[in-house]
């Protein structure tokens, strides 16, 4: 049997890094990834046979627990039939109908392979139907690593960003407008200046890319005002939301909070493919008949509509519309979240957190972050030594403060419990080990 270290050293010599996506390498905390052999339900078993209780669940895709029954006889028979045409089958079709069925703003859906692919044709297709060329996204939202979305904000306020990443020109985002997330005046601003020229606006409305940030209600709503009268698209990215916080994604959220609301487009990923490589786009008829064949906007892929990952992502949309499943989900995840906090209290460290459906996060801070900044400046220090501790104890969390949690369906009371017991110990040993910073 080979030790985790061993395997992160022989991965190294052949991969950049040791991984194949860039948070894995444990950077952020430190230490030696994990390399999982299994999974089963809410647990994973790394290559030493040490099991952990599983809150990334494949950073979202695994909303059912690992190896559902119902989803993996659909796997099974849908690969006896063949894994890929390059024609289109009828189950695309009923992918595609279910999508639109749970999200009203959505009346035709594309399917492809992956967020990152989603995310980069909604921005096409939104540049494409408006004929404008700028987009605005906002500081810690993720979506996915196309050139013209890996942009930092510049220095000042609204003003055009600088490329996160070697290898992006800067004339590549030259039109990539980046904001402070939930500042209502950089926005308006934004919009008073550019408003002609903005195809759309992307947004993470519940953001899982820097932990877990909620778009405040009137911050929402003026953004769709603002979006609605100049004309711009209003992008929803859901690919961690989406068939997550809510059946209906977190556009069914703000749909309660906010009456009549509705994105113009919407990104998904992740929970629509069940843990397989698909996700999709969508919008109102109108704007997807800009896309080829019908329109001028050209967009395309090999594996899209993947018969086998269409099989996945179908029986994981049927298991989640079961009556009561996001009741069930919603409840044991504040219950996590709110152990974590109480646990934290009564050790004496600074804890807050948040949840909507089967997504959580939390800070080690007094209150709960309204944006970027403010999250970076939470205590990473005593995150990482967290991060450990839990490990140790064989509870997997994200390994970096900006990531979201994800409890599953297959997370059962004794899972949470264990798991705040776990972080009762860990607490009580940081508070022992690191007084309160004066
Ligand atoms: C994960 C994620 C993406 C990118 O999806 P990939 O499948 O990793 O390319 C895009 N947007 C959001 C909000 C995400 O969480």
């Amino acid at each position: 049997m080979s030790t985790n270290e061993e395997l992160f050293a022989r991965a190294q010599r052949v991969i950049p890094g040791g991984v194949n996506s860039p948070v894995r390498a444990f950077r952020a905390v430190g230490g030696t990834p994990r390399f999982i052999r299994r999974a089963q339900g809410p647990h994973i078993w790394d290559a030493e046979g040490r099991k952990y209780i599983d809150y990334i669940g494949s950073w979202g895709p695994m909303i059912l627990g690992h190896g559902h029954p119902a989803v993996l006889e659909a796997v099974q028979k849908a690969a006896l039939d063949g894994f890929s045409f390059g024609a289109p089958t009828e189950r695309e079709i009923e992918l595609a109908e279910a999508i639109i069925g749970l999200v009203p703003s959505v009346e035709q859906v594309r399917l492809v392979s992956s967020g990152t692919e989603a995310g980069m044709s909604a921005i096409r297709l939104a540049r494409g139907a408006t004929g404008r060329s700028k987009i605005v996204k906002f500081e810690g939202c993720y979506h996915g690593h196309a050139d013209a979305l890996l942009v930092k904000a510049g220095s000042g306020l609204a003003t055009f960003g600088h490329p996160t990443s070697a290898g992006v020109p800067p004339e590549v985002v030259q039109h990539t407008l980046v904001l402070e997330y939930n500042n209502v005046a950089q926005l308006e601003e934004a919009f008073a200046k550019h408003g002609p020229q903005i195809a759309c606006v992307m947004i993470e409305p519940i953001a899982g890319n820097m932990n877990f940030v909620r778009a405040s209600v009137p911050f929402m709503k003026r953004l769709r005002e603002l979006c609605t009268a100049h004309g711009a698209l209003l992008a929803f990215d859901e690919v961690m939301t989406g068939f997550r916080v809510a059946l209906g994604g977190a556009q069914s959220v703000y749909a309660r909070l906010i009456p009549g609301f509705r994105p113009d487009m919407s990104v998904f990923g992740k929970v629509i493919g069940g843990g397989m490589p698909l996700a999709a786009f969508g919008s109102t008829k109108d704007v997807m008949s800009q896309l080829a064949p019908l329109g001028p906007v050209y967009q395309a892929g090999t594996l899209s509509g993947n018969p086998v990952a269409t099989a996945c992502g179908l029986a994981t949309l049927r298991e989640i519309s079961k009556p009561g499943f996001f009741d069930t989900l919603s409840a044991r995840t504040r219950s996590l979240v709110e152990g974590l906090t109480a646990a934290a209290r009564q050790a004496g460290v600074p804890m807050v957190g948040d949840s909507e459906g089967g997504m959580f996060g939390f800070f080690f801070s007094d209150a709960l972050p309204q944006n970027y900044g403010v999250v970076m400046a939470t205590d990473k220090e005593r995150f990482n030594r967290f991060f450990h501790a839990m490990l140790d104890r064989g509870v997997y969390l994200a390994p970096a403060l900006y990531e979201a949690g994800f409890v599953s369906a297959a997370h059962t009371g004794d899972e949470i419990v264990a798991t705040v017991a776990a972080a009762a110990e860990a607490l009580a040993a940081e508070a022992a080990a690191a007084p309160k910073r004066g």
